[in-house]
């Protein structure tokens, strides 16, 4: 089947150069680190990682997490405790609104990319001196769009918070090499202070990021408990990510060839009775409304060899079930036509 409902953006998932990195590193590390980074997990190949991305990401320094989830989870709950302040948008990340639950701050939502509402809410809030934490995904996973990001920007410079970007499906997909929302619209550390990024999506392997200043990775090390509490990623698999940094950095014809054929899927659809949001990523929803109506044109899809998940609540909000195509540099040009008929001849369409 065709897989329409993957993050390997880049199609570097599959890639021999990454497999053969991992495979050297096996051969040098073993599988497995042995123990959490603190106490002897943590290696050169980590390291040079970490280096590596900070530079990629023009900023201080980064830190390796296992996942994404832990990242934000462990770094949200490093940064506030009982009595400070945490704002989301709705739309945010299951793991950046569990962040901010177990964090214990006091934690309120604004809705979906709504700045205006964000800051009638910082007004409304006695904030006094406690520490305030704005945070957004930078792509939204499940619409496809961006933050505002320079509105947030300003609003957080404007009450003295901190925000925290989410960049998981913006690197290596945005900017002219990959290096994401943030860095491509030339936001800095005192803009964006925490900035946090995964492995398993656009770079074809697993684990996460979080970059920042000096001061902002040394109290992660010293107080982020998904971060201590853990053992580290396998050295093999942080080798293994070096090289695929190289890729996305330097394969520019990736980045192109997503903007070429999510051109052509929107324009393939045109004029048909479909929703799509308003997306310019390689997410592209088609909002269908009642789960029923989701999972029949996804089967409808699997008949024809196209494989599309069906999202449904609590993933996304009630009556707005979809068909969330993800448009990836290993696709072809047949497959996104292939798609766009299948979709056009489904009975509810
Ligand atoms: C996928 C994703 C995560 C989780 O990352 P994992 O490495 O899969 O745990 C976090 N945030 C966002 C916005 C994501 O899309």
């Amino acid at each position: 089947m065709i897989n329409f409902s993957s993050n390997d953006y880049l199609g570097l998932a599959g890639d021999a150069r990454i497999a053969k990195a991992f495979a050297e590193g096996i051969e040098k590390w073993g599988t497995g680190s042995g123990a959490s980074h603190l106490i002897s997990g943590h290696t050169a190949a980590h390291h040079e990682l970490e280096e590596s991305l900070a530079d990629f990401t023009g900023r201080p320094r980064a830190l390796l997490y296992s996942s994404g989830y832990a990242a934000n989870v462990g770094v949200i709950n490093a940064l506030l405790s009982v009595g400070d302040f945490v704002f989301e948008d709705r739309l945010n990340h299951a793991s950046l609104l569990d962040g901010g639950w177990i964090s214990r701050a006091n934690f309120q939502w604004f809705p979906h990319n709504d700045i205006h509402s964000l800051c009638s809410l910082l007004q409304s809030t006695e904030i006094g001196t406690a520490r305030t934490l704005i945070v957004s995904d930078g792509t939204f996973s499940m619409d496809g769009d961006y933050c505002d990001l320079a509105a947030l920007v300003d609003t957080a410079n404007a009450h003295n918070a901190w925000l925290m970007i989410d960049d998981a499906h913006g690197f290596g997909v945005v900017g002219e090499c990959g290096e994401g929302l943030v860095a491509a619209n030339e936001f800095g550390v005192d803009d964006v202070q925490v900035l946090v990024g995964t492995l398993g999506k656009a770079f074809g392997t697993a684990g996460a990021f979080v970059t920042g200043t000096d001061d902002l990775i040394e109290t992660l090390i010293q107080r982020s408990r998904n971060y201590i509490f853990t053992t580290a990623m396998p050295a093999a698999l942080a080798h293994a990510t070096k090289t695929s940094l190289e890729i996305v950095k330097s394969e520019n014809w990736r980045r192109r060839r997503i903007v070429e054929l999510v051109r052509l899927f929107r324009q393939g659809l045109d004029g048909c009775n479909v929703t799509l949001l308003p997306s310019i990523s390689s997410i592209q929803p088609i909002v269908l409304g009642a789960p029923e109506s989701a999972l029949d044109i996804a089967n409808h899809l699997e008949q024809r060899g196209l494989f599309v998940t069906p999202i449904r609540p609590p993933t996304v909000p009630q009556g707005s079930s979809r068909l969330r195509v993800t448009i990836t540099a290993a696709h072809r040009e047949s497959d996104v036509t292939q798609l766009v008929e299948a979709i056009r001849s489904a009975p509810t369409v």
